[in-house]
């Protein structure tokens, strides 16, 4: 007997996020236009880890062609905390700087809590300062972590109303999995957060009506850990050997396999990526905004 499958919805996170792009563009004009104000987003990087100087470029690239001022602030490896403490109280103080952005992960002999935690909280475009975090879990108005943001958004677009569904978010990080979780939550769905202690991982994600992957393993989450018909959010980026010497990258999810399965997900790259940089955009317009007491209309936060 023929059996016919149908693949899975591909989510394109690049084509949402450039729509994002163009509104944060749009609001931004008007906001010079109307006010005489221009948004300005500081990215600070302490070292030269490859990636990060990757990231660093796109950000510093993509709020420049949203129309914002970029302030990109590099420092040596060896840089202390105190240093890094005075560069982030002078933007703290700068009128331009409307979102400061401290590039992670920092290097080891600094502690990162306290750095981000020196961040001004109206600044914090992130949303990784303890207050945003608190605000966050607490359902109060805050500035949201991009990524969990970014995911977010894909899953309304998608979905529209969430309430009632089942979410399993593998991955615990302050950066990924609890703000994921927080948000879902306050979506209205089940929650199940998945860790690296968690037992009977597959039987978990297959429960799952909306499962998310923010673990940083390559192509971990295999095709029969996912119920038929499941929406699948891929956070994880690595970069795999591709032969020849060359690499690739990689989500935490076995694309092809998983997408014979489920009902939609999302490719890596061109998946949750572009939507973390949008998502920043749309906080750095917003935190101008309630600076200065604007209403701020491209608001994205839940
Ligand atoms: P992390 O290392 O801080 O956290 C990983 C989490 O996965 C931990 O909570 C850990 O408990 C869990 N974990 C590890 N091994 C596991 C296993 N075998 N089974 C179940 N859980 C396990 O990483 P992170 O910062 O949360 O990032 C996760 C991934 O997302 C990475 O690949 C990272 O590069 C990527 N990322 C992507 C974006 C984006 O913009 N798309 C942004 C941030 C992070």
């Amino acid at each position: 007997m023929l059996t016919t499958r149908t693949m899975a919805h591909r989510i394109d996170g690049k084509a949402f996020a450039a729509g994002i792009g163009g509104e944060v563009a749009k609001a931004v004009h008007r906001l010079r236009q109307e006010y005489g104000v221009t948004p300005g987003l500081a990215v600070v990087l302490v070292g030269n880890d490859p990636a990060s100087e990757v990231y660093v470029r796109n950000k510093a690239r993509q709020t420049v062609s949203a129309g914002m001022q970029s302030f990109e602030h590099r420092l040596e490896a060896s840089a202390g905390e105190g240093e890094i403490r005075a560069l982030i109280a002078g933007l703290n103080a700068d009128e331009r700087v409307h979102g400061i952005l401290v590039q992670l992960p920092l290097p080891a002999h600094v502690d990162a809590e306290a750095i981000l935690g020196a961040i001004d909280p109206a600044k914090d475009v992130d949303g990784f300062h303890p207050l945003n975090v608190g605000l966050t879990a607490s359902g109060q108005k805050a500035l949201v972590p991009c990524t969990p943001l970014g995911c977010l958004m894909l899953l309304r677009d998608l979905h529209g109303d969430l309430s009632g569904r089942h979410a399993v978010v593998i991955g615990r990080s302050n950066i990924v999995g609890k703000p994921m979780a927080q948000l879902l939550l306050r979506s209205n769905c089940t929650v199940t957060i998945a860790h690296s202690r968690s037992e009977n991982l597959p039987d978990l994600c297959r429960r799952a009506d909306i499962l998310i992957a923010a673990v940083g393993r390559p192509e971990m989450v295999k095709a029969d850990w996912v119920k038929p018909g499941a929406t699948v959010i891929d956070v994880g980026i690595n970069r795999i050997a591709a032969g020849e010497g060359k690499t690739r990258l990689v989500g935490d999810v076995d694309f092809a396999a998983v997408s014979e399965v489920a009902g939609a997900a999302t490719p890596v790259p061109g998946g949750v990526g572009p939507m973390t940089i949008a998502c920043l955009l749309a906080n750095t317009l917003n935190a101008c905004c309630r600076s200065l007491g604007i209403p701020v209309n491209a608001d994205l936060t839940p």
